[in-house]
């Protein structure tokens, strides 16, 4: 038997100093010398396989200043800085120093929170903090772990939560004590066609869809000109399905949609919904109404300032919400808040208990085991980045933060209106703007698009900045680039600085290929 090299407390502290000195050097170049990075990874694929030795070591070394070498080396030119103050791409991913702290203390700790029992604090923390944020969101007490029937959980992502949401509202259809006979009870899912793609892989993991391109056990419903979900069309489509036997169980309302930041109308939607079920008798121990899930993940985090609540209104006629403060609530990844007002309906859909994990404190049911609320059985101690988060910021600081990109990115449209070769695809609601070149003479729909993507690509393989794409529906639609303003970083000096590469590399698109 040979010797286990544990690594020594002295050396991890000594370490450990070093990696934190590390992130703060790193973090203090973006902001010093942002010029010094390309933004985006310049890598290209197999770069850093090769720079990696095809087998493991046999034996173990001292962690030291090779593998700080290393990091720089092998790691750091396969690195997109998504924390560079020019990051506009995709939503943000904030890390911040409380949070990252947090997550070292998470980690330390090493405790799996799947009962209240094998850590009690790693429950009552996240139990609490979900009503703090809930209480911040202006989410209806229905949905707080003080209420009857309600709470919220930490899931992993949105996609996770989507799935939960999802899996609780089949077997709230389907009546836990009335199973339906197999090909009985064909159930669909509504989502709008500019929901994210988590909605139709949940339905594809449940069981629910017959592969990604079922359309008729997920339907995406065409969206207005605002690229909001039509709740006309919704009601159609559910009136149809109701009336061909199939049983509309779950839809989703997307605030915040990934392509351009829509809101779809939660009430209205809610309003449907009651509609379709007033019409719909129930069968005999099925519950009658579809489940109805707010995907918030981007947008939720708007809602900590009372002024952006309007885009959760309604959400009182809703079974579940959630949001990501693992976008733009300056918690690093993974960290998605999810609250039902059902909580009796997801734990009867995701509760077993095999004899290993009874214990005295659960079989009393006098307190919260968070693994009936998700899939996985493990979970890590996240409610500690939100307990560092709330308590380092406060609620004024995260509302500052907010209010800071959304006026950051008001400027940023009011430049691009001010541009006439630019135009605005879609109506900016909160921090993204979306923008494009307007054809040319003479050029149509398709050359139009592709002087954008030269117009995109140009300005990512500058390495200044980094900004994606969506290709919008409908006859204003086509492709669109999208700037999202929500850096830990990024600041208006900075948008209008970017603003002004992507005004210098659209006169180099609009010279052609
Ligand atoms: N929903 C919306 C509206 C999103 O924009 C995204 C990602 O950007 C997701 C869901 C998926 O998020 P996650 O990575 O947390 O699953």
């Amino acid at each position: 038997m040979g010797r286990v090299p544990h690594m020594s407390n002295g050396e991890f502290r000594a370490l450990g100093h070093q990696m934190v000195d590390f992130i703060a050097d790193y973090w203090d170049a973006l902001e010093r010398e942002p010029g010094r990075f390309s933004v985006l990874s310049r890598a290209r694929p197999g770069d850093v396989l090769r720079a990696l030795p095809v087998d493991p070591p046999a034996q173990g070394e001292a962690l030291g200043s090779d593998l700080l070498a290393d990091i720089e080396r092998v790691v750091m030119p396969g690195v997109t800085h998504w924390q560079h103050p020019h990051f506009y791409a995709y939503f943000p991913a904030n890390a911040t120093g409380p949070s990252v702290l947090a997550e070292l203390l998470s980690a330390g700790l090493g405790v799996q929170g799947m009962l209240w029992a094998t850590s009690p604090a790693c429950t009552e923390l996240e139990t609490r903090m979900l009503d703090w944020l809930g209480g911040m969101l202006g989410l209806p007490g229905e949905f707080l772990s003080t209420s009857a029937n309600g709470g919220g959980v930490i899931q992993g992502t949105a996609s996770d939560a989507a799935l939960v949401a999802m899996v609780a509202a089949r077997e709230r259809t389907r009546g836990q004590d009335a199973p339906a006979p197999a090909g009985h009870c064909e159930l669909v899912a509504y989502a709008s066609t500019q929901a994210h793609s988590s909605i139709v892989k949940a339905a594809m993991i449940a069981g629910v869809a017959d592969g990604a391109g079922d359309r008729v056990h997920v339907r995406l419903i065409d969206v207005d000109s605002a690229f909001s979900m039509d709740v006309g069309a919704l009601a159609r489509a559910m009136r149809e399905d109701a009336a061909a036997g199939r049983v509309p169980f779950f839809v989703c309302a997307t605030v915040g949609t990934t392509g351009c930041t829509a809101v779809d109308s939660v009430g209205e939607i809610a309003g449907v919904i009651a509609d379709i079920a007033s019409r719909t008798p129930a069968p005999e121990g099925r519950s009658t109404g579809a489940w109805l899930h707010v995907d918030a993940a981007h947008a939720g985090a708007a809602c900590v300032c009372p002024e952006y609540r309007h885009f959760l209104a309604g959400v009182e006629r809703a079974d579940s919400v959630c949001f990501n403060p693992h976008k733009w609530l300056l918690t690093n990844f993974d960290c998605n808040c999810f609250w039902t007002r059902d909580r009796a309906g997801l734990t009867r859909a995701l509760s077993i208990t095999p004899e290993y994990l009874r214990n005295a404190a659960s079989d009393a049911g006098s307190v919260i085991d968070y693994r009936d609320w998700q899939t996985p059985l493990g979970r890590r101690f996240r409610a500690l980045k939100l307990w560092f988060v709330i308590r380092h910021y406060g609620v004024e600081g995260l509302r500052a933060h907010i209010r800071a990109h959304m006026a950051a990115a008001a400027d940023l449209e009011s430049w691009v209106r001010g541009d006439a070769r630019f135009e605005v695809t879609a109506p900016r609601t909160m921090n993204l703007v979306c923008f494009r070149l307007r054809a040319l003479a003479g050029q149509d729909a398709v050359a139009r698009d592709a002087m954008n993507k030269r117009l995109l690509d140009g300005l990512n393989a500058s390495g200044r900045m980094h900004l994606t794409h969506a290709v919008l529906p409908g006859t204003g639609g086509g492709f669109t680039l999208r700037m999202a303003v929500g850096g830990v970083r990024t600041k208006r000096e900075h948008v209008r600085e970017a603003w002004g590469w992507v005004q210098e590399e659209a006169a180099r698109a609009t010279l052609g290929p």
